[in-house]
């Protein structure tokens, strides 16, 4: 019965790249299969987790394939040293015994992600060259990297980008990819088995390289921010590089510890805005090479004037119109492009400017343009000028740095603090919330 496991496993490795079968599924002994259940001999319990989250389903799916019957997987755990193992998982230190492995690549990691695909322009050429010094000097520079912007602009992308660049150079590290929900998940499910220590063990002592997807969704979330922010500190101490993305600057990221908005500020802070014209249009034609669909020039830039803040709405429309040109056994132009796309670009694709924006409101406040770039602090300006910068902000999406630059050169906490400004205002202030809700409505935004 045993051969099964080696057919299985046997098959499972031509599958997958050997550097991770080797660390994983080398190691595990099938010590018996009999009444649909399978046990595996598994080094330690941190082990077992990692299979747990990663292989269980493979592991289970090939045994599905080669019988036809569903197995379940038991677990039995050789702990090295087998004395008393509870009492070592109670223990608030790593125990020092245990081996440290290398070479761990956990999480997914798109293998289309790299920084040869990622289009630089001058929206993202910071958060683009701080990602790429992060790989060569890693550990030192820029400590943490925090970048932060919009959906669909590409912060997942460049974090991918690092995990493969650093596991390409130093094949040794451990790199933790993880979006901060399923640190979340994950820590709750160890404090619910009473197995802290592994966690921190795996996050505090395993780790060489942390990469940390939409910090924003642990804000409010105590425990797992403080856990975080021992994680944090414990890597920053051993030089150890962590890269944290996020769809916020930090000092607007509501219900987040001061300390850890401290912290974030330690090392470079780098937005990526909306990509300008031509990088949309440089992003979309590369995407269609890399796809292998032939798109003209005049679609491509069709699509790139049309879909403005969101990279990822881009792809998909290109992806959209090339499905339906292999339908309808096409080929891709612009009169069909525009046939295709019409409805989808009337619905989700804010044509206004910001300058548009500032004529609307000069209009609906009977303000001229320059009042809202000037120095005026009477009201009769600054409440239009918040305003303003609020439809900029929340209904174009446009960044805080350029919205202060297009409002008369201020700094973009001016920015900031205006929209929260208003959304307090738009909630107790009747007059104000007509205001946006008329500007708004006449925008389309
Ligand atoms: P975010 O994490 O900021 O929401 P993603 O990294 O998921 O955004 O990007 C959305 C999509 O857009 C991905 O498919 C990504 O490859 C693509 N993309 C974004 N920016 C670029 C760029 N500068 N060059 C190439 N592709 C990009
Ligand atoms: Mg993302």
């Amino acid at each position: 019965m045993l051969e099964l496991w080696d057919k299985a496993i046997t098959s499972i490795q031509n599958r997958m790249k050997s550097q991770n079968f080797d660390i994983w599924l080398r190691p595990i002994e099938c010590t018996s299969i009999a009444d649909s259940t399978v046990t595996l001999r598994v080094p330690n319990r941190f082990f077992q987790d990692y299979i747990d989250a990663n292989y269980l389903s493979i592991i289970r799916d090939q045994l599905h394939e080669l019988t036809g019957e569903d197995f379940a997987i038991d677990f039995l755990i050789s702990e090295p040293s087998a004395d008393s193992p509870t009492d070592v998982r109670k223990t608030p230190q790593p125990a020092p015994a245990q081996p440290r492995q290398t070479g761990i690549l956990a999480g997914q990691l798109n293998p289309r992600y790299r920084f040869e695909s990622f289009v630089v322009g001058p929206s993202n050429q910071l958060a683009h060259a701080a990602s790429m010094a992060v790989c060569s000097v890693t550990g030192r520079k820029y400590n943490p990297l925090f970048i932060y912007g919009g959906v669909g602009l590409g912060k997942t992308h460049l974090v991918h980008a690092i995990g493969h660049q650093i596991h390409a150079e130093h094949p040794e590290m451990n790199i933790f990819y993880v979006s901060s929900e399923q640190f979340m998940n994950e820590f709750i499910s160890c404090v619910r088995n009473q197995r802290q220590h592994d966690f921190q063990h795996r996050y505090r002592h395993d780790c060489d390289v942390l990469l940390m997807d939409d910090i924003q969704f642990i804000a409010g979330k105590d425990r797992t921010q403080d856990e975080f922010f021992h994680t944090f500190n414990s890597l920053y101490d051993q030089h150890k590089q962590i890269v944290v993305t996020c769809d916020k600057y930090p000092q607007e990221i509501d219900n987040l510890e001061e300390r850890l908005r401290s912290r974030f500020q330690w090392g470079l802070i780098a937005d990526i805005q909306a990509p300008e014209l031509e990088t949309r249009v440089a992003i979309v034609k590369k995407k269609a090479e890399a796809e292998h669909i032939p798109l003209p020039d005049d679609v491509a830039f069709f699509l790139a004037e049309n879909i403005r803040s969101n990279v990822r709405e881009l792809e998909g429309s290109l992806i959209r119109l090339a499905a339906q040109a292999s339908i309808e056994g096409r080929s891709i132009e612009l009169d069909f492009a525009r046939h295709v796309l019409r409805t989808v670009f009337n619905l989700s694709s804010p044509r206004a400017t910001i300058e548009d924006v500032q004529r609307a409101v000069c209009a609906y406040f009977n303000l001229r343009a320059g009042d809202l770039r000037g120095k005026s602090r009477q009201r009769s300006v600054t409440l239009p000028r918040m305003v303003g910068m609020y439809l900029c902000r929340t209904g174009l999406g446009a960044s805080l740095p350029e919205i202060g630059e297009r409002f008369g050169g201020r700094d973009h906490t001016t920015v900031m603090n205006a929209c929260r400004k208003i959304e307090r205002l738009a909630e107790a202030d009747l007059a104000v919330r007509s205001a946006v809700d008329t500007l708004r409505r006449k925008l389309a935004i």
